[in-house]
């Protein structure tokens, strides 16, 4: 069975008007272990639903998302959205060892993980640099870092590379190529680029908007071994 199997899944959101808006409408997607599934679609196709859902962040919905091993909430969930919404004040070490520190991890363990993830990342060498002091790509690569902090059963990424000029962009693909051939992470990955999903994806799950389905999954064959 699937790592995740996402089954029949609707989701209704009441407007400020009182209108009903579809947001999500019987979808299915299987995500294997290790698997990069790429989420693609117009702007209001649910994507963001669809990844709320996943993580645990809303409830409230119809159908079923059976697990192999259920995520704890939170801790086995790691998120990277398009703004890294790194906190200005503390060092990108600081910033990547926040899960830890959360959870009381002030370890030499924890500590040789935050080193670890650093490196993965390309950012030793700014570990004590402040988030202003980064360009947009190395502040993208530090919330990755980050995310990664908890060892995440899986990584969900809500166009991660969105804000970042082309170049940069390009850059951070292979950067991600690499660190999931370092963690077999399994990724959810939105965005609105085809070339992007493509370039990076195992899976392509095209939507629709109004209401929110996928109307095709296409499985790209990619040799990263
Ligand atoms: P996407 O991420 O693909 O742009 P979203 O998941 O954000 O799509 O939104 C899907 C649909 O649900 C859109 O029509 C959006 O306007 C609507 N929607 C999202 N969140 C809410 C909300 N909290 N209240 C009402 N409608 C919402
Ligand atoms: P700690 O280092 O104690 O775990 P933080 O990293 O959150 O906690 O905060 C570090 C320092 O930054 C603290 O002195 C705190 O008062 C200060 N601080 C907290 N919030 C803000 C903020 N929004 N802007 C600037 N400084 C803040």
């Amino acid at each position: 069975s699937a790592f995740l199997s996402v089954r029949g899944i609707s989701k209704t959101y009441i407007a400020a008007n009182g209108s009903k808006v579809v947001a999500l409408d019987d979808v299915d997607l299987d995500v294997a272990e290790g698997e990069i599934v790429a989420l693609i679609g117009p702007s209001g196709c649910g994507k963001s639903t669809l990844l709320r859902m996943v993580a645990g962040l809303d409830a409230d919905f119809g159908g079923e998302l059976a697990w192999t091993v259920e995520p704890r909430p939170g801790k086995d969930i790691g998120f990277v959205f398009q703004e890294p919404a790194l906190l200005p004040w503390r060092t990108v070490r600081r910033n990547v060892s926040l899960g830890l520190e959360a959870q009381g991890d002030k370890s030499p363990k924890g500590r040789e993980r935050v080193g670890e993830l650093l490196d993965l990342v390309g950012l030793t060498d700014f570990a004590g640099s402040f988030p202003k002091e980064l360009s947009g790509g190395m502040r993208q690569r530090a919330a990755i870092a980050r995310a990664l902090a908890y060892d995440p059963r899986i990584l969900l990424m809500d166009e991660p590379f969105g804000a970042l000029d082309a170049i940069t962009r390009d850059r951070l693909h292979d950067d991600l190529l690499r660190i999931w051939a370092t963690t077999r992470k399994t990724i959810i990955l939105v965005t609105h680029s085809v070339e992007e999903a493509t370039y990076l994806a195992d899976k392509v799950a095209v939507m629709t908007a109004r209401p929110g389905r996928i109307k095709a999954v296409h499985e790209v064959p990619l040799d990263r071994d």
